[in-house]
């Protein structure tokens, strides 16, 4: 497919619609881990950024968080210059074969896309993915010469990784210290392979013990060994990108019942100690039937997707608003109740109730309805008196959000603010001038381009205070 001109002048293809994505049928997706959507073909790419306006004002960068010059990477995919694409991205963006599955672009640059006011805004996270999907095709970033200076990096998240990669780069010897037995923090254990394979992960670390960042697995920091003693061995800096993996409480009667889990444990379970494939792995887990999930963001939509995979025959997302005010992406829910998941509006959990085997049967909610907006301009909502009802389950989950991980006041002696999480400038530096930190431990559960660039922003920084 050419690239339509006159007279040497490219002509945008307006009239096209908006090239739709590569997705499995949802019935047979459904049944077990397999990617949802396949990505587009070099020709479905193609064709998409023939749609692109390549506007003067292009609003779709200053929609990007970490402002990718997207009108650019598209003319080099029009231009079948995927490499040159793909730097284009790099410049700005560590992770596009992450962020192009994962971000949630129709709040950023595809919400502010100019030819979504015509018709439909331009896929650019589809093809952000498209040329991150193509990592070999990109050239081999400059590396400086070894500057002597060690940096021990917190936590292997998309924040970790961003910070290790850019510290690698500019000369730094960097090493990564992860509790888990294995990198990639919420990429790996929290968002289930059927979003976001783990190779494309792996591919990410690997390239970067490929720039010679060592990775000390199993290593809690502030148990095992806390700031002082990294300062001991030799690390001139630490950059702290722990996130806020710390479930909040429902604080309802029956909350520690069997089978009432976490959405964070139970995907974790499944997804990093592969529990779907007990007894080939060790860690089991409960394949529900009748499955409840209480929450309505992403994580509650991987949660109760990840139920149907494992065999529920019921399904069900409770969210103690309307769907309209579910933060989880649209695309998320559109592909959860294509899978057969139902959505119960306007309930709130009061108990979980135990069954004759002690384990839990059945939740107890109360119905509510939507009053006066709050605070952050949704309607909140209301209990209907007397309006209550048990939902059978045996197994319930909740994904009502997350807390500040609390290793971060072990780690060093460094300024939190009251919910826990770290004080950082917008350089990422924390109130001991040796330490920086950033991604969800700083500004609380957030998204993974946000962490990303959380990270580059404080290899910066780190770079001009240290190198
Ligand atoms: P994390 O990814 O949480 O990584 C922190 C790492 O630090 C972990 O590996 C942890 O084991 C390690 N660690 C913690 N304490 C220590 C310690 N003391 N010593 C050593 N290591 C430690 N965002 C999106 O943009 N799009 C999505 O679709 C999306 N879906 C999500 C789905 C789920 C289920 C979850 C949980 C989150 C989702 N998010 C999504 C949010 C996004 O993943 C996070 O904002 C992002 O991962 C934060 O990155 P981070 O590097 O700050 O922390
Ligand atoms: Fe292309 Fe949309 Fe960006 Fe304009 S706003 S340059 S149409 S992607």
């Amino acid at each position: 497919m050419r690239m339509p001109q006159v007279n040497g002048r490219y002509i945008p293809n307006v009239k096209a619609p908006r090239t739709a994505d590569n997705e499995e049928p949802a019935a047979e997706r459904a049944q077990d881990f397999r990617p949802v959507d396949k990505g587009f073909t070099k020709e479905m790419a193609i064709a998409e950024a023939n749609r692109c306006l390549d506007c003067k004002n292009p609003l779709c960068v200053q929609g990007c968080p970490v402002n990718i010059n997207i009108p650019r990477f598209i003319e080099a995919i029009r231009a079948e210059e995927f490499g040159r694409g793909l730097d284009i991205i790099r410049e700005s963006s560590m992770l596009p074969a992450v962020c192009g599955r994962v971000c949630p672009q129709e709040n950023q640059c595809e919400g502010v896309c100019i030819m979504g006011k015509r018709s439909e805004p331009v896929a650019i996270g589809q093809l952000e993915r498209f040329l991150g999907d193509q990592p070999e095709l990109a050239s081999k970033p400059a590396i400086a010469p070894k500057n002597g200076k060690k940096v021990a990096v917190v936590g292997s998240g998309p924040s970790g990784i961003a910070c290790a990669g850019e510290l690698a780069r500019n000369g730094f010897d960097v090493t990564v210290f992860e509790a888990f037995f294995t990198g990639g923090g919420v990429l790996v254990y929290g968002i289930p392979e059927f979003r976001l394979p783990k190779a494309v992960v792996k591919r990410e670390i690997d390239g970067l013990q490929e720039l010679g960042v060592k990775f000390e697995y199993n290593s809690v920091v502030g148990r095992i060994t806390d700031a002082d003693e990294l300062f001991e061995q030799g690390f001139d800096a630490i950059y702290i990108a722990t996130g806020a993996g710390l479930p909040k409480l429902l604080n309802i009667p029956g909350e520690n019942l069997p089978n009432v889990f976490f959405a964070n444990e139970y995907l974790t379970r499944v997804n990093l100690m592969k529990a779907n494939k007990f007894p080939e792995y060790d860690t089991p887990t409960k394949h529900g039937k009748n499955v409840v999930v209480f929450g309505g963001g992403n994580v509650a939509m991987d949660a109760v997707r990840t139920a149907k995979r494992l065999g529920a025959e019921r399904a069900i997302i409770a969210y103690r608003r309307t769907e309209d005010e579910m933060p989880a992406r649209r695309a998320e829910l559109h592909h959860a109740k294509a899978e057969g998941v139902e959505v119960l509006p306007l309930v709130s959990p009061l108990e979980f109730i135990a069954g004759e085997d002690g384990t839990v049967c059945a939740v107890r909610v109360q119905k509510m309805e939507l009053g006066e907006p709050d605070a952050d301009g949704r309607r909140r909502p209301v209990p209907i008196e007397g309006a209550i009802e048990d939902i059978p389950c045996d197994v319930a989950i909740s994904a009502i959000g997350t807390n500040a991980n609390p290793f971060a006041k072990m780690i060093g002696d460094i300024k939190l603010n009251k919910w826990g999480y770290i004080e950082a400038d917008e350089e990422g530096r924390t109130s001991d001038p040796r330490i920086w930190a950033g991604g969800d431990i700083v500004t609380g559960a957030a998204t993974v381009i946000l962490a990303m660039g959380a990270g580059k922003i404080a290899a910066a920084s780190i770079t001009k205070h240290i190198g």
